[in-house]
């Protein structure tokens, strides 16, 4: 079976979907696996080292001849229509086109979405949103580290004091919790709020402040939901008084689904001292700063508001080994059932029946 990796060159991600470890790794299986020369070279990983894995480096058209193609972004449409007929696409897929369907059936390909891999434990080795989104909170922290006009530590030195700096993380999710455990170890005083009240534990056992909201309205579990004018004016209110002190913040709230809640307002930045540095990790999905704009920097009474569309594109080695690792935990899981079930469509698995976007060109979503 012959495996095609193609290039993220031309969606701006310096990442790629297969690392050479993992190539071995399917070679071992006995699957033939392409790589499209350079693919690898923004995230740090040659083509030699591809080749010395057993990979066979190819063009970007030699896409059409293969059984399977692994990708981290959804595939350009030119590219989708010059798939072969019947082949299977393991890629994230967040919304599929109208457009992208249509080649779907016409081109009957099987394609698998990444981001819809359940949140459960047995699915965690796969789930490259997590995996993405813990790489992401560490860089927010580090590249705000790097912006910001003071030091991060509490420092003594004979010239002086130096207090800590004082971060607030608004989102204790995966992404938010990383980029605590991020700035507590740089010395940093941490505090962090959540809608999810189940946040405070894991919060707190990371050296950090929860901020409590006092609101009846609470939400627990995995998945937050857009939140009651109640709650949203008793946050506003706490953040209000929490912002003046603080030097970087780091947004990573989202609603599954849903555009992004705007948590911090233009006059709250003005509020804050200059020099402060605010990273918008959720940019992409409208950002939680009114002043974001995904992308870009925008300064405002000097204080840097930063909306990283791919934040990830600066820790890409990471980023794609930790990527290929779940992907292959995911094909592992997808040819083992199918070594049993070779229908897959009587495949009885949660993990597959969620992610399965479209079989034989028949869609599912
Ligand atoms: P996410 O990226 O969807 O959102 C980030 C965080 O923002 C979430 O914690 C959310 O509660 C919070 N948020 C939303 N609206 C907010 C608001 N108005 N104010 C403040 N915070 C707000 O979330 P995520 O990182 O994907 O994680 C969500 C939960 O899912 C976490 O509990 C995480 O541990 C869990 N999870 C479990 C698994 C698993 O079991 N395999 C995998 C991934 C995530």
């Amino acid at each position: 079976m012959k495996l095609f990796v193609p290039s993220e060159g031309s969606q701006s991600d310096n990442r790629v979907a297969i690392t050479p470890d993992v190539v071995k790794k399917l070679v071992s299986n006995d699957y033939e696996v392409y790589l499209q020369s350079g693919a690898g070279d923004a995230a740090g990983f040659s083509d030699v080292e591809y080749v010395r894995a057993e990979a066979t480096i190819a063009e970007a058209g030699d896409i059409s001849t293969a059984d399977v193609v692994f990708s981290i972004n959804p595939l350009p449409e030119q590219t989708l229509s010059s798939l072969k007929t019947s082949a299977t696409l393991v890629s994230l897929q967040d919304t599929v086109a109208r457009r992208n369907r249509e080649i779907f059936e016409r081109k009957k390909l099987t394609v698998f979405a990444l981001n819809l891999i359940p949140r459960t434990t047995r699915a965690q080795y796969m789930d490259v949103l997590s995996s993405q989104a813990s790489l992401a909170g560490y860089k927010a922290v580090i590249e705000a580290a790097h912006l910001l006009n003071r030091a991060m530590p509490l420092m003594m030195t004979t010239a002086g004091t130096i207090p800590a700096a004082k971060v607030l993380v608004i989102g204790a999710g995966v992404a938010g919790l990383q980029a605590i455990a991020t700035a507590r170890r740089l010395g940093a005083v941490v505090s962090a709020f959540d809608v999810r009240a189940s946040a405070k534990e894991q919060v707190e056992s990371l050296g950090a402040k929860f901020i409590e909201v006092e609101a009846k309205e609470t939400t627990d579990g995995v998945y937050a939901k857009e939140m009651g004018e109640e709650y949203k004016r008793a946050q506003e209110q706490r953040l209000r008084a929490v912002l003046p002190s603080q030097d970087i913040v780091v947004t990573t709230a989202q609603i599954p689904g849903k555009k992004a809640p705007v948590i911090v307002k233009s006059d709250m930045v003005e509020s804050m001292k200059r020099g402060s540095v605010i990273i918008d990790l959720a940019a992409k999905t409208g950002g939680n700063c009114e002043l974001t704009i995904s992308g870009q920097t925008v300064e405002r009474t000097g204080v840097r508001v930063v909306g990283f569309d791919n934040i990830l594109n600066l820790i890409p080695f990471d980023a794609s080994k930790l990527f290929a690792k779940n992907v292959l935990a995911f094909f592992e899981l997808l040819t083992s059932k199918l070594s049993e079930q070779p229908d897959l469509s009587q495949i009885d698995d949660e993990i597959i029946k969620a992610t399965l976007v479209a079989h034989g060109g028949k869609i599912l979503v």
